[in-house]
């Protein structure tokens, strides 16, 4: 497998690159690809070019089909498991002992379980994550990293970030090379599942909204598609909470909303849950006559290990600090910058009460590959890189009719291998696109 897109000649050309940087600059400014900057977060004035690689990254073809036809069996699976009290409940009992967030997120979870239910239309936007992991004597294979239900994020910039690259490669002289950059429209996919679980809610005769919590940048994309899409939906962005945070959350659990994420959903796409799942029998109890998928979903899983109190979580506590580096220790937390590698590790498991609260997975090994990477205020130099692949899916069920199942779309982004970890909105990651192999 080629760790490159372009030929070595062009990768080190000097003056080619910087003549790239300011073409590839230019044509992101040229096709929206914009973001506010850290410095004026709130103004329309100030605004550079969302972080890039100069160009594309290899992915092996059969891998990434493997990754996009397995995403409706995962849209499935969240979905039956934010409707299972019970293993909620088994699978969340060691980390609500000691972490504070996932106990209030289980908490609210509690409270609407009692309560009768409001609402029969669950909508799921989900983003599995996955690293190519490459050992020796062995082809590469998709190992995830792990589903967000939580993230919609760069659905919109991912739909315009292929032509940029497609235009610089035929700068660099490389036309048929530009052919291996999909086509990409997460936006659209995610929007149209928005738009009909607005539709199904009986909105087009009671004018209902969607109401959309996110950060400044993401607004304008999912406005403008939801627009495109629908034309009849309206929807409305709050500027900030005037209420405590967890209360907003009940209110809105309690609600009669269509919830995307429900809180079952989002305590499904917990850490703690993706552990549990890799153990054996668990994944038949979700799909009890599907043997086909059950192996599907299972080939793309790491190594990942229990941190409860007892004899299997010792055995993972003597393996971590026999070999901390070939391991990444995790808390229930997203958005990048929480993880826990090599020596760390060791002295976080020394605290035998806090363990709980993680999770342990194998760390995977991806070919590192160069690239340029360009970010509004950041030198630009040839950096090794690692890449990772994320695969967006929508799911919409009424009762028990599931009505949508879809893979919407993928996400590329690639960080300097120098960072352990972090995403695109912690500033270490940069959106890319695939390069098929
Ligand atoms: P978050 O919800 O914070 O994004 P992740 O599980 O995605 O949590 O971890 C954050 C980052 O850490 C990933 O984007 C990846 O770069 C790195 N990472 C996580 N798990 C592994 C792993 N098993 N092997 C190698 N890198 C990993
Ligand atoms: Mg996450
Ligand atoms: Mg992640």
């Amino acid at each position: 497998m080629a760790a490159e897109a372009v030929p070595e000649e062009v990768l080190l050309n000097n003056d080619l690159i910087k003549e790239l940087v300011e073409v590839a600059k230019d044509t992101a400014l040229l096709h929206g690809l914009l973001l506010r900057t850290k410095e004026s977060p709130y103004s329309s004035e100030v605004v550079s070019y969302i972080p890039f690689t100069l160009f594309p990254t290899p992915v092996p073809r059969d891998l990434f089909q493997q990754a996009l036809q397995v995403q409706t069996l995962f849209n499935q699976l969240v979905d039956k498991i934010s409707r299972d009290s019970c293993f909620l409940e088994e699978a969340l009992a060691g980390p609500i002992k000691v972490d504070m967030f996932t106990a209030r997120l289980f908490q609210i979870y509690r409270t609407v379980q009692q309560e009768a239910c409001a609402q029969s239309i669950a909508l799921c936007l989900n983003r599995s994550d996955y690293m190519l992991d490459l050992r020796p004597d062995r082809n590469a294979t998709l190992k995830q990293i792990e589903i967000n239900t939580i993230a919609a994020s760069f659905g919109g910039l991912a739909s315009r970030t292929p032509d940029v690259h497609r235009h610089i490669l035929k700068v660099a002289g490389l036309p048929e090379h530009s052919k291996r950059v999909l086509d990409n429209n997460p936006a659209a996919g995610l929007a149209s599942a928005l738009a009909k679980a607005w539709e199904l809610y009986g909105s087009v005769n009671c004018n209902s909204l969607i109401l959309s919590f996110c950060d400044c940048n993401a607004k304008y994309d999912t406005e403008d598609k939801l627009e495109s899409v629908s034309p009849s939906v309206e929807v409305c962005f709050c500027g900030s909470l005037c209420m405590q945070s967890w209360e907003v959350r009940l209110m809105m659990e309690r609600s009669q909303a269509v919830k995307c994420p429900d809180i079952g959903t989002q305590l499904a796409g917990t850490k703690k849950v993706q552990q549990v799942l890799a153990q054996p029998g668990v994944l038949e109890r979700f799909f009890p006559n599907e043997p086909e998928a059950v192996a599907r979903i299972r080939a793309t899983f790491a190594g990942l290990y229990t941190m409860d109190i007892g004899e299997e979580g010792d055995r993972t506590v003597a393996m971590a600090l026999a070999n901390p580096e070939k391991f990444v220790l995790k808390p229930q937390r997203e958005g990048g910058g929480n993880n826990i590698y090599g020596e760390e590790i060791c002295r976080v498991l020394q605290e035998k009460s806090e363990r709980v609260a993680y999770i342990l997975m194998d760390k995977v090994n991806p070919q590192p590959s160069r690239n340029y990477l360009l970010r509004h205020g950041s030198p630009v130099k040839l950096a090794t890189c690692l890449s990772e692949l994320g695969i967006f899916g929508a799911h919409i069920r009424q009762g028990t009719d599931v009505v949508w199942n879809q893979c919407a779309g993928h996400l590329l982004r690639t960080k300097s291998a120098e960072y352990a970890d972090g995403g695109v909105a912690v500033g270490v990651a940069v959106l890319d696109n695939p390069f098929l192999v």
